[in-house]
């Protein structure tokens, strides 16, 4: 279902919307980031990152599929599965670090291969919308309707 659909015009806004989409989550809640390369997902993360207390850098997770950033009340995860689409057969344990109790969770580039992954409770969709303007849809998800 679609909460809310925003057009941001500048990094800062998607980061700020990140961070409004951070209030309202809980430990074990898991987001789901959707959208092509450049269109925002690790922008939004880090704002909601930083809205969930991290403070070290928040970057591209580049040498391991995800990073984990410890704040004061949870650890914030988050995965980017590029380039382990399909792996999941061979590690079925492979996220399973980064989920959880204690752990709020982002991840770009899900697939229907991460079964942990249908238990996610919101979706973010970005698009490009020409230069730095990008449309940012929020959605809910319930249990079968996550998608691919
Ligand atoms: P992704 O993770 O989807 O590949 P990134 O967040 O890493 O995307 O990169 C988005 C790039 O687009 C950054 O260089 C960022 O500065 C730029 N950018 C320009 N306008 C926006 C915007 N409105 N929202 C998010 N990023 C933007
Ligand atoms: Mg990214």
């Amino acid at each position: 279902m679609v909460l809310r659909i925003v057009e941001t015009s500048d990094p800062a806004g998607t980061e700020s919307l990140g961070a409004e989409v951070a209030a309202g989550l809980k430990e074990g809640d898991v987001v789901l980031v959707r959208g092509e390369l450049g269109s925002g997902k690790t922008t939004l993360v880090r704002g909601a990152a930083r809205a969930l207390g991290v403070t070290d850098p928040v970057t591209s997770p580049t040498f391991s599929i995800g990073h984990r950033y410890r704040a004061e009340r949870v650890t914030v995860s988050h995965l980017d599965l590029y380039r382990v689409a399909g792996l999941e057969h061979e590690d079925p344990a492979l996220l399973a670090d980064y989920l959880g109790p204690g752990r709020i969770a982002f991840v770009e580039w899900p697939s229907q291969d991460h079964g942990e992954l249908s238990d996610a409770r919101l979706q973010v969709t970005l698009s490009h919308r020409g230069g730095d303007r990008r449309r940012i849809e929020l959605g809910e998800l319930r249990g079968g309707e996550r998608g691919g």
